[in-house]
């Protein structure tokens, strides 16, 4: 299975310690999401797994599920299609 690192960009410190950090924090740069329209799909590391993989594919190999980390819509465009959720 194929796993993409998870990206966090420098500001996202700063942007924790600006906005705080809550369900609605984006994951990738810690800006404050207006909507949570996109995610991706994670396990330890964290790493990043295709859309399609469901926790049950995930458990059959040995990964453990980190849950859905949200994004933004600028964010989201760090992962190819394949890996972004829409909600
Ligand atoms: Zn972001």
């Amino acid at each position: 299975m194929k796993a993409l690192e998870f990206i966090q960009t420098e500001n996202f410190e700063a942007n924790i310690d600006c906005y705080g950090y809550n369900e609605n924090t984006c994951g990738c740069c810690g800006k404050q999401l207006k909507n949570k329209k996109w995610g991706v799909n994670t396990i330890e590391g964290p790493e990043v797994v295709e859309a399609h993989i469901t926790e049950e594919d995930m458990a059959a190999i040995g990964l453990y599920p980190q849950g859905i980390f949200y994004l933004g819509s600028d964010c989201i465009k760090k992962y190819p299609k394949e890996y972004r959720i829409k909600f």
